[in-house]
């Protein structure tokens, strides 16, 4: 569709230079020659957010972990030497038993309430530790139920946001750190560290040398899609360079908070060349699409629809281009590709 070349030129103008204010960025492919390029790219086949399919996606096999046990509503992976995972397969936590006792790490509520039989199949040791991955109820809301605990440890972000959020469910941390701890408990051995925001302030990564293991919770989906917008990423470039450096990270086991098995290297390397993919997809789509002009029926002084206009073809251009290649690799594509698409055009434009 051809749009004339009108004097709304000047309010597009006005709009564009408020809009590049108030995102501090510049606009992309302003068109020059009245061309409205949005309106020649496919509508997705991906249903767009708020619309539910007639059928989602098929979760795929390589996506799927062993069963939980139905009667406990939980099972138990052994991750090496004296460190297990509990799962619901929605939500996964650790526990380390060493020679006095039991350091649980994270308690999230879909299944704390069973935490203490799970740990009693395979000691009768006190939880002498806890930790906790970040502040976040769903993976930390079931603390207050394991009754008191002598040592509680987290990052001192985490911390900050507990004494602001005031949720008895949550107990604060007695022990917090800034950059890195190491929790030596004679055998066993536990490397907490920082690695700067992503997820959110606090998020931190928990390492067990010996085993191999890291426990680094709402960054890597073992065979999914991120939870919507990253995971709901409050720095995404921050989250994006986490991903990559998790690339170099000597684990060989990665226990990533949700879903229903471990992580492998192999999955960090799909969500790396994921997180490139979607980059270059929303790169292309935030240049290639010209920001509405005053004829094509938005009120000049609504620069909100102009925005939202914009946005939505990029989005759309974007959610088109992931789509052949990455709908049967990561579980539930379908569901939050539109998010992701959203969230990284938003991200490149701002941050
Ligand atoms: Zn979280």
């Amino acid at each position: 569709m051809k749009s004339e070349k009108t004097d709304g030129s000047k309010g597009v103008r006005a709009v564009a230079l408020a809009t590049a204010i108030m995102t501090s960025a510049p606009l992309y492919a302003q068109s020059t020659n009245g061309e409205h390029m949005g309106t020649t790219i496919e509508a997705p086949e991906i249903a767009p957010i708020g619309v539910r399919p007639a059928a989602f996606m098929k979760v795929p096999g390589s996506a799927q972990g062993p069963e939980i046990d139905r009667k406990n509503g939980y099972r138990i992976e052994r991750l090496g030497s004296g460190l297990y995972m509990v799962t619901d397969n929605a939500y996964q936590s650790m526990f380390m038993v060493y020679d006095h006792g039991v350091v649980v790490v994270d308690a999230p509520p879909s299944y704390a309430g069973k935490l203490k039989e799970a740990i009693g199949e395979v000691t009768d040791k006190p939880i002498t530790y806890l930790i906790y991955s970040h502040s976040h109820a769903d993976h930390i809301g079931g603390a207050g139920g394991l009754g008191d605990i002598p040592v509680v440890i987290a990052h001192a972000e985490t911390k900050r946001l507990l004494v602001r959020d005031a949720d008895s469910q949550r107990p604060l941390p007695n022990v917090t750190f800034n950059k890195r701890y190491t929790l030596k408990l004679g055998s066993q051995v536990l490397e907490l560290s920082y690695p700067g925001n992503g997820h959110e302030p606090g998020n931190i990564m928990i390492y067990a040398p010996a085993q191999k293991v890291l426990m680094f919770v709402d960054v890597v989906f073992p065979g999914w899609m991120p939870f919507r917008r990253f995971g709901v990423a409050q720095d995404i470039p921050g989250y994006f360079e986490q991903v990559r450096e998790l690339g170099h990270h000597p684990f060989e086991k990665l226990v990533g908070g949700h879903v229903s098995r471990i992580g492998t290297h192999e999955d960090v390397e799909l969500q790396i060349e994921f997180n490139d993919d979607i980059k270059a997809a929303a790169s292309a789509a935030l240049r290639g699409q010209a920001f509405a002009t005053a004829a094509t029926g938005i009120e000049p002084a609504n620069s909100w629809a102009f925005v939202s206009d914009y946005t939505a073809r990029v989005a759309s251009q974007c959610v088109a281009t992931m789509t052949p290649k990455w709908k049967d690799r990561l579980a539930a594509f379908d569901t939050f590709i539109w998010d992701q698409c959203y969230a990284m055009e938003q991200s490149i434009r701002v941050d």
